[in-house]
This record gives structure tokens, sequence and C-alpha cells, in this order.
């Protein structure tokens, strides 16, 4: 999962992101409105975690320009204060939840796990598929209830199928969605990763589909 933080106040900005890679995101950072703005345009965000009052173009600004571009992804915005008037525009500018500053990291965390499961039709933190379970709220996974050691890179393409089940993901959207701008993108590392995924669970559940990509079925199901 690849998010996007906007907020001018570098130390918070730093938080944040180091709070949402612990948990295994991959972030991309922006410290006003324009660049935010740009970002969120071109790239392929699952989430965006949005400070309203921003230089150069504001918070509200910026999510109404998306929305009016048909940019749908979940944006938690950040009030200032619990200013309820920050909170209506933001709602009626297509936020879909709001943090008021000061908050804990804690609750930005799981208000976009929250927003994350919701957006890709899940009302559960836990996934699982067939004998693999994936807790996103401590980032364990286990097959048959013994734990499964994986490494951030292969944590965050499992979570990704798995808010995705049903449908084929391809490489070229993993690519995008799991590493963040500056990353030198190669589809053949994904190829790599899916392989020792495979080898640590020990049980098929995710399906190559020659020419499109991947699709995670209970091996039960499997064709
Ligand atoms: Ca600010």
């Amino acid at each position: 999962m690849r998010l996007l933080v906007i907020e001018d106040d570098p130390d918070l900005n730093r938080q944040l992101a180091a709070a949402l890679t612990d948990a295994g995101y991959v972030v991309d950072r922006a410290f006003d409105g324009e660049e935010g703005h740009y970002l969120g345009e071109t790239e392929p965000y699952d989430a965006v975690i949005l400070d309203i009052g921003l230089p150069k173009m504001d918070g509200i600004s910026v999510l109404e320009a998306w929305r009016r571009a048909g940019r749908s992804m979940p944006v938690l915005i950040l009030t200032a204060r619990d200013r309820w008037s920050d909170k209506v525009q933001g709602f009626d500018a297509g936020a879909d939840d709001y943090v008021a500053k000061p908050f804990q990291l804690e609750e930005v965390l799981a208000r976009m796990r929250a927003l994350l499961r919701r957006s890709t039709g899940h009302a559960k933190s836990e996934f699982s598929c067939g004998p693999v379970r994936l807790d996103t709220r401590n980032g364990r996974v286990s097959v048959d209830g013994v734990a499964v050691k994986l490494t951030s890179h292969e944590y965050r393409l499992l979570s990704y199928l798995m808010h995705h089940t049903g449908r084929v993901v391809s490489r070229t959207e993993l690519v995008e969605h799991l590493y963040d701008q500056d990353f030198d993108r190669d589809s053949n590392t994904i190829e790599v990763f899916v392989g020792r995924i495979r080898k640590k669970l020990g049980v098929d559940v995710i399906q190559t589909v020659r020419g499109l990509g991947y699709l995670l079925t209970p091996p039960n199901d499997a064709r």
C-alpha cells in the first residue's frame, strides 16, 4: 500500500512518514499544497493524509481539485484545531475521515487501516485466504495458525494482494503500489518476491495468471 503525506510542518511530516513506514506502508512526502496536488493527481496512491493549512495551495482546494479530476483515493484530513467548520468543509470537499491536531500516531494508523480496508471492500482488519491469515493491526502472517516471518517487502506485497482478493493484480500495479516514487522500478523483482512468499507460506494461494498478473485464491478453489 502506497501512501502520500502532505504536511508542511517538517517534524510532523517526518513523524507521520516514519510511523506509516514502520507499519509497512510505502510513503511519499510533500510539504506544500502544489507539490502534494501534483503527486496525488499523477501517482496511484492507496490513500492520502492531507493537512488543511498548507502553503501555496490549501488542503481543501487540493482535495476539491482531485475530486473534480475524478481522483477517488481515500483522503484523511488533518485539521489544525478541533474546528467544526474545517471538518464540514473537508467532508464536503470529499474527505473520508479526519484527525484533529494534536493527535496520537496510533489513532492515525488505526484510521488509515480502516480507510484502506473499507476502500477495498473489507469490514475487518484481519484478512484470510484459505489457511493464510494476515492481521493488519500487528503485521502478523500465519498459515494454519503457525506464524510466518516475512520481510517488509514480502509483507507489503501479500497485504496488497489480500486487500484485492477476487481480481487479478498486474505486475505494473504491484510495482506502482509497493514502491515510492524514487524507486528504480523493475517488475521482474515482483516475480522474485512472489516466489519467496510462496516458499515461506508453503501453500499455493498466489496463482500466476499468464500475461496478466497474480490472483489470490484459496488452495481448494485452485483451477
Ligand atoms: Ca499546516
